[in-house]
């Protein structure tokens, strides 16, 4: 049996293991199944293919995509291991190929779709030889709670029957509980052991504020982060703020451009041409643009509005910095998009299960967001990743946010909008607080009301934190179907009968900033 360090060497031209690569082969070497959660990158590969060539036997990874398996077919040849790719798409003569191959136990490694594995034929052929291991790759694919999901993995489950004794390795990418769980259920994984790792990207600067003058912050931003070389990225809420902000920053003497799902084919093409090669450029996008960015020196990543889940926003970050040299990550978000994502969890088809699913991910973006420890421990924490100590690499780590008890400040704002009868949105509401005589509190008669310029010693944007603190812990909502009315919810009772005190974080906001600039 050779020596899994030989073998990185030797065939893959690696140095050494990476985090918990060797752990992994080792586990799998002494006849052990796990769970590998890992990012996208992270080097999930090496885990089953080392063990594959060390091992006697054939080893057989499962993967859902037959391109991917081509692409990692391709790969593990020129570098001189007999692997081939079993799945719907070969004819009949190719089949029998590999089959011969597997006979005269050529093959070291066998990638296989899932159904062509569970089929009769192939699990008898299976059972004749010497399985090294199983590997199944996106094993995520056999839950239901992604977008994911593919009803053939749940046939995997005859794996655990039929190989007793043949270690299964699952592999994936996703690393939310619920995945987890499933995958341990239907893979017949519950004593075997979970391997997570990989998930911090050091070298990425993280900062989160809330949105006050959302240009100047970006402007802030990008001049902080950018080298004048390195590529950015902006991530915005709708394809419409893609086009006004790449406009925006081409005026601003940026070279920027917009993509978006909407846009024709030839167009994106263009826009990744460009965005591949250009010095300094930026790319305002959506979430649509992900894929195929192989650029290694995006210094910085920004989104203009709250992402749906952590998952997301450190899959969109992730981009930055790949080449290993420091990096940014800014996150500007406003009570509205706390608010509107709500909503949309609510309106959506989705079951009443997968709406609970993506509203604990929703609230747990939204507490990382509005943290006031560590950014980075908070988000590692959703990947089941816990960091020894602070990171020292996000805001709230370099400065720590000051704590104030806010529970009048709430209790002021609650009282002005259940006296304006919460018909009213935020700038009126703060409005009323300071007491400023304008034509729509003239009209309403709201300068007579008890609440009116309560509000006058704290500034308009120490209000809108108030207001947005009150959002996300679900004391105040927001009406995003109608003209955003705020409206006190239950949980807004024991704050203003004092018998909760509130304490709040004071909001920073990056320099440069002009007050009177666009607030989109
Ligand atoms: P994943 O499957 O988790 O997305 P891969 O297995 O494709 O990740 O690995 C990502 C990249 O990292 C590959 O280019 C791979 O060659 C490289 N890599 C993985 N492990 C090592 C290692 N121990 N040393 C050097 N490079 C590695
Ligand atoms: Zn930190």
């Amino acid at each position: 049996m050779e020596n899994p360090a030989e073998v990185l060497r030797r065939v893959f031209g690696h140095e050494g293991f990476r985090g918990l690569q060797a752990g992994i082969v080792a586990h799998v070497m002494e006849g052990g199944s796990g769970l590998v959660l890992m990012p996208t990158g992270g080097g999930k590969s090496l885990c089953y293919q080392v063990p594959a060539l060390c091992l006697p036997g054939l080893a057989v990874v499962v993967s859902p995509l037959i391109a991917l398996m081509e692409d990692q077919v391709a790969a593990l040849r020129q570098q001189g291991v007999a692997a081939a790719a079993l799945h719907s798409d070969l004819d009949e003569e190719e089949r029998f190929e590999i089959r011969r191959a597997m006979a005269r136990g050529e093959l070291r490694i066998l990638y296989v779709s899932p159904e062509r594995l569970v089929m009769d034929g192939t699990l008898d052929n299976l059972a004749r030889r010497e399985v090294s291991l199983f590997a199944i790759d996106e094993a995520h694919c056999v839950s239901q709670w992604g977008h994911h999901f593919r009803p053939e993995y749940r046939g995997l489950t005859v794996l655990a029957e039929r190989f007793p004794l043949v270690p299964r390795l699952a592999l994936t990418a996703t690393a939310d509980e619920r995945t987890v769980d499933d995958i341990r259920r239907q893979l017949v994984l519950a004593d075997a052991p979970v391997f997570r790792g990989g998930f911090d990207r050091p070298n990425i600067f993280i900062t989160a504020e809330p949105r006050e003058t959302e240009r100047a912050q970006l402007r802030a931003f990008i001049k902080r982060a950018s080298d004048g070389r390195g590529a950015g990225i902006i991530y915005c809420g709708s394809r419409r703020k893609t086009e006004d902000t790449a406009a925006w920053l081409k005026q601003d003497g940026h070279d920027a451009m917009a993509f978006h799902a909407g846009m024709e084919a030839s167009a994106k093409r263009e826009a990744h041409h460009r965005f591949a090669r250009g010095d300094a450029v930026i790319m305002c996008a959506t979430i649509a643009f992900g894929m195929g960015i192989d650029r290694p020196d995006v210094r910085w990543v920004a989104h203009t509005d709250l992402p749906k889940s952590p998952e997301s926003w450190y899959q969109e970050i992730g981009r930055a910095g790949r080449d290993g040299l420091p990096a940014q990550a800014l996150l500007l978000y406003g009570p509205g998009d706390i608010a509107l994502g709500r909503h949309r969890i609510q309106e959506s088809p989705a079951s009443d299960e997968q709406k609970r699913i993506e509203r604990g991910r929703l609230e747990a973006i939204v507490s990382i967001a509005e943290s006031a420890t560590c950014r980075r421990r908070a988000l590692l924490r959703c990947f089941g990743e816990d960091l020894e100590e602070d990171c020292g690499a996000c805001d709230a780590c370099a400065t720590p946010p000051k704590m104030w008890n806010g529970t009048v400040a709430a209790q002021k704002m609650l009282s002005a909008v259940l006296r304006t009868g919460q018909r009213f949105g935020l700038g009126h509401i703060i409005d009323v607080l300071r007491g400023r005589m304008t034509d729509k509190i003239a009209q309403h008669g709201h300068d007579q009301l008890p609440t009116f310029g309560v509000g006058k010693d704290l500034p308009d944007h120490t209000w809108r934190g108030v207001a947005r603190q009150l959002v996300s812990r679900g004391a105040l909502d927001v009406a995003v179907e109608n003209h955003g009315e705020l409206l006190p919810t239950d949980q807004a009772r024991p704050i203003l009968k004092g018998e909760t005190q509130l304490m709040l974080r004071a909001d920073t906001v990056s320099k440069a900033s002009t007050p009177r600039e666009s607030s989109a």
